[in-house]
């Protein structure tokens, strides 16, 4: 789901941890007194994504602690409508009209305070470790435990942040505006940009103003601005200013170069000059499987190889085999897209991309014509399986 909600947490199980309370189980007015009881719940999370599964007056699903409910009297009409219908059509954003004709100042402004497009942003636009996405994600919707947000969440700790201990700790003030977090901006690439009202507006002005480079930077950061922090909160640990970007910076380097070498160069046989070209990754939401099949006459064998990556371009699996049968270049091909088609199917990928690199079998499976010999039968067959 590109726009989910995340309110779990890592930590689980053990005793003392805090997890984030289903939405439901945290509005629903008969559950008020449970409030402190059920504190401690299995982490869960409630996904808006498309908009089309909750319903605009029936379900908890605005962002308040007190009350996830719609306040406005509603026509039954739209209470029974999905929330989709109050975003611009296929393009997750609200829509802003409908939503200020709508609903009372309280319900407006909290749906207008939903990012929806901010997962997606996050998914095109950096190219960080899925870990730090996450954690951005989190803070853009206000759900890192924060001591602010866990005494909104009625947990009973002190307000002020631990690294300075001279404000109330939010996610704005850890990560951004903090002594230290500010240290680390201002000894950036990324820079300090001022004080802004949210991490969510900070967030947008930084990828507003600065390079994609700076971007995945500026998340490697944060990251270690919340790790620095949670050593102090549990180990009583601080760290450097120069430690924390040595660090961010260290670890973007690794990530970076090791996605660098996922990606593989092959040869373009349908180009009229032979040149290198790169691994291309497919579009989030699909994986892309590479086939390459090899013949060796004088053994009669052709070997068989499939690759699957995904559009952060992470190795998934892949296949391996060799069969006997002395095939021309063009057949051995042919039949390594059946094999890997078939593979494929049983592992139940929803959208997949296959990519070869031999221009008469692509040819031969999207022109519509068979040939009636053994090639033309394994182009049916893959067809057929496709
Ligand atoms: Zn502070």
């Amino acid at each position: 789901m590109m726009n989910s909600f995340w309110w779990g947490s890592k930590r689980s199980g053990g005793s003392g941890g805090i997890n984030w309370m289903k939405w439901e189980r945290l509005c629903k007015p008969k559950d008020f007194g449970g409030i402190a009881k059920d504190i401690v719940v299995k982490g869960s999370r409630i996904q808006i994504g498309s908009g089309q599964q909750v319903l605009i007056g029936n379900d908890p699903w605005l962002p308040n602690s007190e009350c996830g409910f719609i306040t406005t009297e509603l026509h039954e009409e739209i209470k029974m409508a999905p929330v989709c219908n109050l975003m611009v059509p296929d393009q997750r954003r609200w829509d802003y009209d409908a939503v200020t004709d709508l609903f009372n100042p309280r319900d407006r402004d909290l749906i207008l305070q939903i990012p929806l497009s901010t997962r997606r942003d996050l998914d095109l636009w950096l190219d960080v470790p899925g870990k730090v996405k996450n954690l951005l994600w989190r803070a853009a919707n206000n759900v890192l435990p924060t001591t602010d947000n866990l005494r909104n969440r009625k947990i009973q700790v002190l307000p002020l942040c631990s690294v300075c201990n001279a404000y109330n700790e939010s996610v704005i003030h850890i990560l951004v505006d903090c002594g230290f977090a500010k240290s680390c901006w201002i000894a950036s690439p990324v820079g300090y940009i001022g004080q802004t009202s949210s991490f969510l507006e900070w967030l947008g002005l930084i990828f507003s103003r600065c390079s994609k480079e700076d971007c995945d930077l500026a998340a490697m950061i944060c990251w270690k601005i919340w790790a620095h922090r949670n050593d102090k909160v549990w180990n009583n640990r601080s760290g450097r200013v120069y430690q924390i970007l040595n660090s961010a910076g260290h670890l973007l380097y690794q990530w970076q170069s090791l996605r660098k070498q996922a990606m593989f160069t092959d040869v373009d046989e349908s180009s009229s000059v032979h040149g290198a070209v790169c691994w291309k990754r497919p579009h989030v939401g699909w994986v892309k499987c590479n086939v390459d099949a090899a013949v060796f006459s004088s053994q009669a064998m052709v070997g068989l190889g499939c690759v699957v990556r995904n559009s952060e371009g992470i190795f998934l699996t892949a296949k391996c085999d060799r069969f006997l049968g002395s095939f021309g270049a063009r057949e051995a091909e042919a039949f390594g897209v059946r094999e890997a088609l078939s593979w494929l199917k049983k592992l139940q990928f929803p959208r997949v991309i296959i990519e070869i690199d031999c221009l008469q079998v692509f040819k031969a499976l999207t022109e519509n014509h068979s040939s009636p010999n053994g090639f033309g039968l394994i182009i049916e067959e893959c067809r057929f399986l496709a």
